[in-house]
């Protein structure tokens, strides 16, 4: 039922404290959003959940033959390098071991190009990386990830400095990506992943809130920025937006 499960799972850097006794269960199909303020340890999740950093104390379980993908942030990723749409999915097929000169398997460019067909990309295979936009890019980035073909997909605020019809184009990609995977979602747009995630957990250090609906109250919010937070609705779906954020201050 569960393809992730953390148990009091704490992660300490030196003498600094990320996550303390986090405690999260992640459905089989699930999409949860992450929401939290800067340093609240989202970061810090994903990297446990990647395997990249080992808690300090607690579990995580992720279930036998349960694959994770990770989408990174695309302002992250240098996009002046000449290279073509097409070699960046590959790339996905050398898990951690990038290359740039690589003799892939025909079965690794079928499955890339039936990937990219799928996100509707498949007419830039050949389009450098720079000539993209924002939209496309991060289709590009989450076709790299689903070389690996995981069941569980990862992703770092995808739709960071995209304009509002590109991040609802790739809020309606992962709601369809849903259907065969669980999705967890690091994000800042309060205003619309609650008419698209299934849950929401708030990331403070602790874990304020995970719950199997969308329903954060005023309050929770709250105390995991530490300032106030404002409702609001927004066409059928109530939406929640931040209306001082600390670090905007
Ligand atoms: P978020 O992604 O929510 O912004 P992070 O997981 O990056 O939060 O950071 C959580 C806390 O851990 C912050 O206080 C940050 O400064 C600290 N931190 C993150 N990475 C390291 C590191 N490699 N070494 C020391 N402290 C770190």
């Amino acid at each position: 039922m569960y393809d992730i499960e953390m148990e009091n799972l704490t992660v300490n850097y030196d003498n600094i404290c990320a996550l303390k006794d986090v405690n999260l269960k992640i459905k089989d199909k699930e999409f949860l959003g992450i929401i939290g303020p800067n340093g609240g340890g989202k970061s810090t999740l994903l990297k446990v959940l990647l395997k990249l950093i080992k808690p300090t104390k607690g579990k995580i379980k992720i279930k036998n033959g349960v694959k994770v993908g990770y989408v990174p942030q695309f302002t992250t990723f240098n996009r002046d390098f000449p290279i073509r749409v097409l070699d960046v999915v590959l790339m996905g097929r050398l898990y951690d071991r990038p290359k740039i000169f690589h003799k892939y398997k025909k079965s690794d460019i079928k499955l890339a190009k039936e990937t990219m067909n799928k996100l509707d990309i498949l007419k830039l295979k050949d389009r450098k990386i720079s000539n993209l936009s924002g939209g496309q890019m991060q289709k590009v980035l989450i076709a790299r990830a689903l070389m690996v073909k995981p069941k569980v997909l990862l992703l770092d605020e995808p739709t960071a400095s995209l304009d509002a019809n590109g991040k609802t184009e790739i809020y309606e990609l992962l709601k369809k990506l849903n259907h065969e995977k669980t999705i967890v979602m690091v994000s800042h747009d309060m205003g619309v992943i609650s008419t698209y995630v299934d849950s929401i957990a708030c990331l403070n250090k602790t874990l304020f809130y995970h719950g199997d609906d969308t329903k954060v109250t005023g309050d929770t919010l709250e105390k995991v920025y530490g300032c106030p937070v404002e409702l609001i609705a927004h066409g059928a779906t109530p939406h929640r937006v931040l209306k001082h954020h600390k670090e905007e201050e």
